[in-house]
């Protein structure tokens, strides 16, 4: 017999371990695009601006005019597990802001070039500082600019080469941030949101600062799903959860579904509710064709499990099949009773 031994087990260096955890947060410039206008809305801005280079892969910049960052903390901000939103285990049941486990920034900045530009209202001057790895580069630079947060984030997956090479085209990683984009205007009406190709005069994605979730719908998804919707409320006192949010009625049917959930604020997906609703749809629409749905659950935090994967994106809840079922019970009823399409009248 041939003897066959073991290969040696040797520990990975932190950069390459932290660089495949990031790989994993940040699958794609979309992933990054969430995570930064989570912050941004966390950091309670009344408006959002975000700029693109092919697709986010080559420049990705987002500006907000919200609270900004201490300049005592830009030393640590990109620091794996630093965040001002949770101090201790127990935090993450109560949190209500969007991000929570402090791993956004850092991430980001292990696999690309990331600037932050910040401002807050007790300080004269804004602060510029450039990181790696996680680690500031020198110190923040003084310089000019107006409350809230700029942060820049050039060759994304710049040392992933393999990731890097898997993405072949831009204009599907535009589109797919022009997506987020869109979910997140539509569910924050009364922040202004903007979305360009760098150098270009048109926008993507454009709203005001004070508009409605119907306007926002009518501005991105256009007039021919606005004047079809039916709101949809719920306050269910025995699962302890409410539902807001408009969905579209048995006249309306589109090739593509279009699915806007957020549960606490945040853009998330359950797979089980999408699919329990189509259900209803599926006995009025024409086969192979989909309604508009938006929907807004809120429930207590502490019974969300958003952790199920890195970019907490698939959630799961307690109670599910009831919070589920009840709202396919709302839902339902919502499109039963509306024998007449109810139209809504806003300014174009
Ligand atoms: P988390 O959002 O989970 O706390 P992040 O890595 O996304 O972790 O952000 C780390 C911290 O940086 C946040 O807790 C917040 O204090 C600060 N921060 C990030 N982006 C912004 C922003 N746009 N405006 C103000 N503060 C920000
Ligand atoms: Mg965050």
């Amino acid at each position: 017999t041939t003897e066959v031994l073991p290969p040696v087990i040797r520990k990975l260096e932190e950069v390459v371990i932290n660089r495949i955890a990031a790989g994993e947060i940040i699958q794609r410039p979309s992933n990054a695009v969430k995570e930064l206008l989570e912050n941004s809305l966390d950091a309670k801005c009344s408006s959002i601006s975000i700029n693109l280079k092919n697709g986010g892969l080559k420049l990705l910049q987002i500006q907000d005019n919200g609270t900004g960052i201490r300049k005592e903390d830009l030393g640590i901000v990109c620091e794996r597990f630093t965040t001002s939103k949770l101090t201790c285990y127990e935090d993450l049941g109560t949190i209500s802001t969007y991000g929570f486990r402090g791993e956004a920034l850092a991430s980001i900045s292990h696999i690309a070039h990331l600037t932050i530009t910040t401002k807050t209202a007790n300080e004269q001057c804004a602060y510029k500082a450039s990181y790696t790895d996680g680690k500031l580069n020198g110190l923040p630079k003084a310089c000019a600019a107006n409350q809230g947060t700029l942060i820049s984030v050039e060759d994304l997956f710049y040392n992933v080469p393999t990731r890097k090479k898997a993405f072949k085209n831009p204009n599907e990683e535009h589109a797919r941030v022009v997506d987020v984009v869109s979910r997140y205007a539509v569910h924050n009406p009364t922040v202004g949101f903007s979305l360009k190709k760098f150098g270009e005069n048109l926008s993507d994605v454009k709203t005001s600062n004070n508009s409605s979730h119907i306007d926002n719908i009518r501005l991105i998804y256009g007039n021919n799903i606005a004047r079809e919707l039916l709101e949809i409320e719920l306050n269910d006192d025995i699962f302890k959860f409410s539902v807001s949010g408009y969905i579209s009625n048995v006249n309306f049917s589109t090739k593509k579904q279009i699915f806007i959930l957020f549960i606490n604020n945040r853009l998330v997906d359950s797979t089980a509710l999408r699919k329990s609703l189509e259900t209803v749809y599926s006995l009025y629409l024409p086969k192979g064709s989909h309604p508009f749905i938006y929907l807004s659950l809120s429930m207590d935090p502490r019974n969300v499990d958003v952790n199920v994967h890195p970019t907490k994106h698939e959630v799961h809840f307690l109670h599910e099949d009831s919070v589920i079922e009840n709202t396919r019970q709302a839902l339902e009823s919502k499109l039963l009773g509306a024998n007449t399409s109810r139209v809504f009248y806003t300014q174009a």
